[in-house]
């Protein structure tokens, strides 16, 4: 029996990934369960699996959860230090599904135990791709990818190899603007941008799908996990979401994996990996589709790629920054203090200004735990500022 923990377990990845141990009984075991805000969920999931230990994120919350637990005997514990020790829980396999920079720290913490860290939380190789990989490397854990242009990359490379590779062909659906004139994107609100044309996502993830930070984050995350020149990366516009990503190699053959957009895929290629079980994802009809289109993405419409392409050549922290001045600017977008086409444009600044402030040369360029803190907190001042000006 595989033992399994999930860190973000009351959100959309992690609840995906327990709707599929639930369909497999007896070949998991759930050690430990975290959330933030959704201690029914969290309590209610905990219970159900018997695990070892449930966290709150937020410590504010314990008593609640204690309630909710009930004299079920499981431990419960709150803040950044028990969602650490919820990671360093003993299991084979660890999804990281927490949204943001906060997924870093224990994802990291789960590395240091040598397990198998499927990864959602694509913030943490944005921030700190060399460290991530490096922890893996020192622990002997292992990365497996879940977003599903990644696992895609992933199952197109099984039996290749890399140094025949080249390029790698991203796909986006556009978002919920796509079709939508340049000049309404300043006046969108909230809720139209939380509406994604094909995927059932976290709130977060689909306004960054409207804006394609989400791309953004997801070429540098392709560079990092991956190790290919951002040169060889490319994304494209396919409205239809049903191939995930391609791989070019160098005889010319594009290797493509195509499948309905239903995240239980990629994240059941990660639990089951190496091998393939059953998944209660929907059989794609071809006939039916019809048609798969392809374009080039507008650079007016989405600023964001563009910026991630200045990211991947800056180096250094500019990932912290770039996903900090991103995940800051989310905010102020959600809680109605900017429009829509002002977050690209304040993280543009906050690349401008925040990375000239990095001095080359005094361990900056080194990425550490406390550089990222460091940075991503100078950044999220920077942005409240530039908001507040
Ligand atoms: P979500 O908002 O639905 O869930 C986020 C989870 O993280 C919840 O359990 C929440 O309680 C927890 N959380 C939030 N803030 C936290 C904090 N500060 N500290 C600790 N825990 C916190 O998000 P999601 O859509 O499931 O996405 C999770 C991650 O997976 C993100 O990094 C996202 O980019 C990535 N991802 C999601 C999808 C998808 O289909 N939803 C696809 C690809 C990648
Ligand atoms: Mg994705």
């Amino acid at each position: 029996m595989r033992r399994v923990s999930i860190l973000g377990a009351t959100g959309s990845i992690g609840q995906n990934t327990l709707d599929l141990i639930r369909r497999a009984p007896g070949a998991f075991q759930v050690a430990a369960l975290t959330g933030g805000q959704n201690i029914a969920q969290l309590a209610k999931d905990a219970v159900e699996f018997q695990v070892e230990l449930a966290v709150t994120a937020d410590p504010a919350r314990l008593e609640d959860l204690r309630a909710a637990l009930g004299s079920s005997g499981i431990s419960a514990a709150a803040g950044e230090a028990a969602l650490i020790e919820a990671a360093e829980v003993p299991s084979d396999w660890i999804m990281s599904a927490i949204v943001g920079v906060a997924g870093l720290a224990p994802g990291l913490a789960a590395l240091g135990q040598g397990t198998t860290l499927a990864l959602a939380n694509k913030e943490s190789l944005v921030a700190a791709g060399p460290l991530m990989m490096a922890t893996a490397a020192a622990h002997g854990a292992r990365i497996l990818p879940v977003d599903s242009e990644h696992s895609a990359i992933f199952q197109a490379l099984v039996g290749e190899d890399a140094r025949a590779v080249d390029r790698i062909v991203i796909t986006a659906s556009g978002g919920a603007f796509r079709d939508r004139p340049l000049a309404d994107l300043a006046h969108v609100t909230v809720a139209e941008a939380s509406e994604h044309p094909n995927w059932e996502m976290g709130q977060r993830i689909t306004i960054d799908s409207a804006s394609m930070f989400n791309k953004a984050l997801e070429v540098i995350e392709a560079k990092e996990f991956f190790g290919v020149h951002p040169d060889q990366i490319e994304v494209l516009v396919h409205p239809q979401s049903t191939v995930h990503a391609l791989v070019g190699f160098v005889d010319g053959a594009l290797m493509a994996h195509v499948g309905p957009p239903d995240m239980r895929h990629a994240i059941g290629y990660a639990l089951n990996w190496p091998h393939r079980r059953a998944l209660p994802v929907e059989r794609l009809d071809l006939a039916a589709l019809g048609r798969l289109d392809f374009a080039h993405p507008d650079p007016a419409r989405y600023p964001a790629l563009g910026l991630a392409r200045q990211v991947m050549e800056a180096g250094g922290h500019s990932g912290v920054i770039f996903n900090a001045a991103k995940e800051r600017a989310l905010d102020h977008f959600i809680a109605g203090r900017i429009g829509f086409s002002r977050m690209s444009a304040l993280v543009a600044q906050a690349l401008d200004e925040v990375c000239d402030t990095q001095t080359p040369g005094s361990g900056c360029d080194t990425i550490t735990l406390e550089s990222v803190r460091r940075w991503d907190h100078f950044t999220r001042q920077h942005i409240d500022r530039l908001v507040a000006a």
